[in-house]
């Protein structure tokens, strides 16, 4: 396909119904660096679609002239960048071609107050509500697929993420983590106008930004006033340093497992922000739902492509119900359950074939324990409340520092109640017979006819569901996915599009 400069909206249109493509979409307002170039690069390795970007200073978004005309224009570049990078059409509109005169259609937007009155937006006055306008203006134009945005304008990017939802686009926004320079100081097309003395001041605030975050690993607390102090020392003049919950921007929680720590400053007539994630464990994602529903291949697929850990609860609880069976403890007699377990261990580990393998006490127990005979014994050992109290503790232990993916009945309900992202995973009882009959891991299901199975998955469902202690039950800010009809690889997708869109690229960089 040949690479073209677009430079009329008409032709945009022309464009678009010619290549028989879907489009990613980068918006830039030009003067490109590395950041823009990551963007770009992104973009072309993440799929097969053509790569649009578009270079346009947006006069709607400054609230100061003088910037406006200062902004670095450098368009024979980065045509050059953009294409070198992997962009197959570059759209250079001019001001009459996004904002014709006399055009009543145009639609003014308000950026959503909550969102746009906070950091940036307390001395930007209407900044918001231009980005809002242009980028409106061009995914109607556009109408790509994808729209790359940059997490280093993080307020920016929830504001348009609540745009598209707000107005109901059918576009995938998809985030890059902040990219920064040599000396650490996140890029910005603004950083040419820095003096020496200036980058040296940003690349102080910078860095403090980056040892709060350190500090805030191990100590779970933060003192904005210390960090104040020490920017004041230097002389740098601070337009706001705030602790936030990353979505709401409203003052961070002490519940909150990621908050976001956010600044401006100004140096000279150069007014800089950068921001950085402040974590007390890595992510976790919950995933709940009954037998059968795929959870375990979900899960796993999911742990490995997003590199988190894998921990399948209901192997602990086969893996219980199994050592019972085998050492004939009587399970009726709880008050002693609680001594025994005090010697017991579950352990998880992978094996050559990178699967997991479960382990009791030393003995390996992966292929046992999904016999017909623990099946049917596994619910009603775990509405025990003493083994239910142990294993959740065991669960905790594992997801102590987080950067897990954990399935069962009540990880979002009580395992992992602060989960980042919880997902109820169900499907019709036809359909997980189905799949139960053609799992290769059960043995015994493969053996049995589809009728009786049905009937043992619902009798499981029921006990799951109606046990006294923490039930089968989907939390109240869980998301409901039902699988029937969808392939494995797109609920692990839609799985992960909902991860990417809660938790910022950003927390996975020191
Ligand atoms: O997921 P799987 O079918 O291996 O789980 C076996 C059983 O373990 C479930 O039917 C349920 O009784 C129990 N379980 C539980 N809580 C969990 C995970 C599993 O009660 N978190």
């Amino acid at each position: 396909m040949k690479k073209v400069i677009i430079r009329k909206t008409e032709e945009i249109e022309n464009w678009r119904k010619n290549i028989n493509s879907e489009i990613n979409f980068i918006p830039t307002m030009g003067n490109l660096h590395n950041g823009h170039i990551k963007l770009i690069s992104t973009a072309k390795n993440d799929n097969s679609n053509l790569n649009l970007v578009s270079i346009f200073i947006n006069p709607l978004q400054f609230d100061n002239k003088l910037d406006l005309e200062n902004y670095p224009k450098t368009i024979d570049n980065d045509i050059k960048i953009s294409f070198s990078n992997g962009a197959d059409a570059i759209f250079i509109p001019s001001n009459e071609d996004i904002y014709p005169p006399n055009n009543k259609n145009i639609k003014f937007l308000k950026a959503p107050i909550e969102l746009s009155s906070a950091l940036c937006g307390l001395n930007r006055i209407g900044h918001f509500d231009g980005v809002c306008t242009v980028i409106y203006r061009l995914l109607n134009l556009v109408k790509p697929k994808n729209l790359y945005l940059g997490e280093k304008d993080w307020q920016q990017l929830l504001i348009l993420k609540n745009l598209v939802q707000r107005k109901k686009l059918n576009v995938a926004i998809k985030s890059i983590p902040t990219q920064r320079d040599f000396d650490g100081i996140p890029l910005s097309s603004r950083n040419v106008h820095l003096s020496k003395n200036e980058r040296r001041l940003i690349r102080f605030f910078s860095s403090e930004l980056l040892e709060a975050k350190k500090t805030f690993e191990h100590k779970k607390k933060i003192n904005l006033k210390e960090i104040i102090k020490k920017l004041s020392e230097k002389k740098i003049s601070i337009e706001y340093l705030e602790h936030l919950h990353p979505h709401t921007l409203q003052k961070a929680r002490l519940e909150d497992n990621i908050s976001l720590l956010a600044g401006a400053i100004r140096c000279g007539e150069t007014r800089l922000i950068d921001h950085v994630f402040l974590m007390k464990r890595r992510p976790i994602i919950a995933i709940d739902g009954p037998a059968g529903s795929g959870k375990s291949t979900v899960t796993k697929l999911i742990a490995k492509k997003l590199k988190l850990l894998y921990l399948d609860t209901g192997a602990m609880y086969r893996a219980l119900s199994w050592l019972m069976i085998k050492d004939s403890i009587d399970y009726k007699k709880e008050k002693k359950l609680q001594n025994i377990f005090k010697d017991i261990s579950i352990v998880f580990k992978s094996n050559t074939n990178e699967k997991q393998d479960v382990y009791i006490n030393n003995y390996c127990v992966t292929e046992e324990i999904r016999s017909q005979q623990i099946s049917s014994i596994v619910s009603k050992i775990s509405s025990l409340k003493e083994v239910r109290k142990f294993l959740v503790e065991e669960q905790r232990k594992i997801g102590e520092s987080g950067g897990l993916v954990a399935e069962g009945r009540d990880i979002g309900t009580t395992v992992f109640p602060n989960a980042e992202l919880k997902i109820f995973l169900t499907a019709s009882i036809n359909e997980r017979a189905k799949r139960r009959k053609s799992d290769k891991n059960s043995k015994d299901s493969q053996e049995i006819d589809l009728h009786t199975l049905k009937e043992l998955i619902k009798k499981r469902d029921f006990e799951d569901s109606n046990r006294e202690i923490s039930p089968l039950m989907k939390a109240n800010d869980a998301i409901e996915v039902i699988t029937d009809g969808y392939s494995i690889n797109e609920v692990v997708d839609k799985i992960i599009d909902l991860y990417n869109e809660k938790i910022p690229k950003e927390i996975e960089i020191n």
